[in-house]
């Protein structure tokens, strides 16, 4: 999900004041928690997904987030925190880098769940 111009070039300054003004004037809320995932170094880029740490762990992909506002609230249109944390973060490259894939803990948790 494409971020607005004026965001980008905010982000190329890094993670400042410009980048947390242009954030929350654009994205009101949603914009303002995406810099604090950010700042808190909530990023964390698997081999497989970029995963945003928030009160769960939000898989997000591209277009898509498994969270509760992007998918009820906001219906797939517009980008949330998590989304707009991760896109950001690849512009900063200010990402944690997990060397293993996301899935492999999926199942771990499925499996706990179980017993
Ligand atoms: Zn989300």
């Amino acid at each position: 999900m494409l971020l607005l111009n004026e965001v980008k070039r905010a982000a190329k300054s890094g993670l400042g004041y410009k980048l947390y003004k242009s954030l929350l004037l654009n994205y009101g809320k949603r914009g303002e928690k995406a810099y604090f995932y950010l700042r808190d170094q909530r990023v964390k880029k698997y081999l497989d997904f970029f995963v945003v740490v928030g009160r769960s762990e939000y898989v997000v992909e591209d277009n898509f987030c498994t969270c509760p506002d992007f998918q009820i609230n906001l219906r797939g249109k517009k980008p949330c925190s998590h989304i707009i944390a991760v896109e950001i973060s690849k512009i900063l490259k200010c990402y944690d880098e997990i060397n293993a894939y996301y899935v492999d803990f999926l199942k771990d948790m499925d499996w706990r769940r179980e017993i």
